[in-house]
């Protein structure tokens, strides 16, 4: 049977744009389709805008620390639309980029929404394609839960757009995305509360990393709130009234709900060719990310293996090896290494203390917290935590954590070390490079535990 095209990728973001390209450069004639913006979530309003809006909030803490080394700084202001404007300029910037990039490689880009009418064909804005392969890339979109007054809130889509800044913000959720806006809003001026249903924010990350950037979190003035809920959120002249679990309210100028992520599945017409689904609405996929329909392969969040950029990619390279260059290609989702940017920010790789223990592994605990340099003469009261789990038995380290300044540019490099097998004993062959933060993860000698 003639086909339009070789493959057919429904969505433009990091995993469909990679797959696009890589299967185009093996000989394939393809086309993607994208709803919004060619880049998708990452470079539109994910990681890219919410780093530099993590580098906006800087500023504040860096015009204080530098009193202490002698710097008198006059006085400052903070002006909210010239960041949404300069961020918009660099998002407009990496989203020509990004077509430019798919047109170099052959691929045809086509605007709007494609549904499937069959497992070959493809509805796209009225007009039918058919395709011998087809990739499902559409990512995940915000969930939002059903409470009284939900359609006041936001999510972190249109935080990147906020016409005006909040003075007030209230953030429901404690997971990547609270937690970080969290940050980014307190450092911009704002009065930030966290309001998290559980224990300890950051939930599935090491206890002491949880502890820890709790405890920094409320020291830099987030009022953090656990085991406490939103019932109802309440119109109010220009601001709201929240409404707690607890009875209490609370007038606030935003709600922002950072409650998780859901495979963007609704109404692409995945019952009429039988694509199957999993518990929480994600594709099934093999370790090839072949769905359930032979000619159908489903790539990034929307399969919710690791909702995270670099995997999108890979799953998007491995996709391409295998069905268009005949290098069948499994992705490796062990031990990645992943940085939450809160404030201080978090950087970790492999297995969290209780992970090491639920697998029943004998484990030495090495752990330091200490006030990093800059802050002897800045006066800020900030601790770095480091943390290695080590294997007894084999002396490998199975996980290493870090919460402090740069911690996400550190765990990239000994993330390294980690996916490898790295032993301990080698950590502390490896020479310190001084004076630094990170030399403290060679230098580790006392056991916690
Ligand atoms: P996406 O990038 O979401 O792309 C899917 C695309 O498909 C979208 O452009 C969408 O418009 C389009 N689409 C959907 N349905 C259709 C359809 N039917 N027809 C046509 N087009 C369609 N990850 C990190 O690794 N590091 C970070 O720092 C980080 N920060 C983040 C911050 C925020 C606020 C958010 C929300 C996410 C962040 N992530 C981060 C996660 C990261 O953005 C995602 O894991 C990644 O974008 C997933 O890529 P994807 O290709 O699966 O989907
Ligand atoms: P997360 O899954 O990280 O966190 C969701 C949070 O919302 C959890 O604290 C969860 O609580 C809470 N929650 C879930 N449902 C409800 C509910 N009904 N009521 C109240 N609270 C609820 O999702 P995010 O939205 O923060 O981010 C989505 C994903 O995007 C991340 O998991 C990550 O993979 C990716 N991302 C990556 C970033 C990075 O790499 N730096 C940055 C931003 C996003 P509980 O713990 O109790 O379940």
């Amino acid at each position: 049977m003639n086909f339009d095209y070789d493959l057919f990728v429904i969505g433009a973001g990091s995993g469909g744009v990679r797959a696009a390209r890589m299967s185009a450069s093996h000989g394939a004639k393809v086309a993607i389709a994208e709803e919004h913006r060619v880049g998708g979530t990452c470079v539109i309003r994910g990681c890219v805008p919410k780093k530099l809006f993590v580098y906006a909030s800087h500023f504040a803490e860096e015009f204080e620390d530098a009193v202490g080394f002698g710097w008198e700084v006059g006085q400052s202001s903070f002006d909210w639309p010239t960041l949404i404007a300069n961020k918009d300029t660099e998002i407009d910037r990496l989203n020509k980029i990004y077509i430019k990039n798919l047109e170099a490689s052959g691929v045809e880009i086509l605007n709007g929404r494609a549904v499937f009418k069959d497992a070959h064909t493809i509805l796209l804005d009225g007009r039918e394609i058919t395709a011998n392969y087809i990739l499902i890339a559409v990512g995940a979109t915000p969930f939002m839960p059903q409470i009284e007054g939900i359609e006041h809130a936001i999510s972190s889509n249109e935080a990147f757009y906020l016409k005006d800044f909040p003075s007030d913000i209230t953030i429901v959720g404690g997971g990547y995305i609270a937690v970080e806006f969290a940050g980014i809003f307190n450092g911009l001026g704002a009065n930030v509360t966290l309001i998290y249903r559980g224990e300890e924010i950051l939930r599935g990350f090491d206890g002491d990393i949880c502890r820890h950037v709790q405890e920094e979190m409320i020291k830099k003035g987030v009022d953090v709130q656990t085991q406490n809920d939103v019932t109802s959120i309440q119109k109010d002249g220009k601001g709201f009234v929240v409404t707690f679990k607890n009875g209490t309210r609370r007038e606030t100028s935003c709600v922002m709900y950072a409650t998780g992520r859901v495979p963007y599945v609704q109404e692409l017409g995945l019952d009429t060719v039988g694509v199957q689904l999993g518990a929480k609405g994600e594709i099934k996929v093999d370790a090839y990310s072949q769905t359930t329909v032979d000619n159908i392969y489903a790539v990034g969040d929307v399969t919710d293996r690791s909702q995270l950029t670099p995997i999108a990619i890979r799953e998007g390279a491995a996709f391409a090896e295998t069905v268009f260059n005949d290098k069948p290609l499994a992705v490796d989702h062990s031990n990645i290494p992943t940085a939450v940017f809160s404030q201080p920010p978090v950087g970790t790789v492999g297995m969290t203390e209780e992970e090491a223990r639920d697998n029943k592994f004998d484990v030495d605990i090495y752990k330091s917290v200490f006030r990093p340099m800059k802050h002897t003469l800045s006066g800020r009261d900030e601790k770095t935590l480091m943390k290695l789990i080590v294997d007894r038995n084999t002396d490998k380290v199975l996980g290493l954590h870090i919460v402090g300044p740069d911690s996400g540019e550190m765990i990239q490099a000994f993330g390294i070390a980690v996916k490898m097998g790295a032993t301990k004993s080698q950590f502390d062959e490896t020479v310190a490079v001084h004076p630094t933060a990170a030399e403290e993860l060679v230098t580790m000698k006392q056991l916690v535990s």
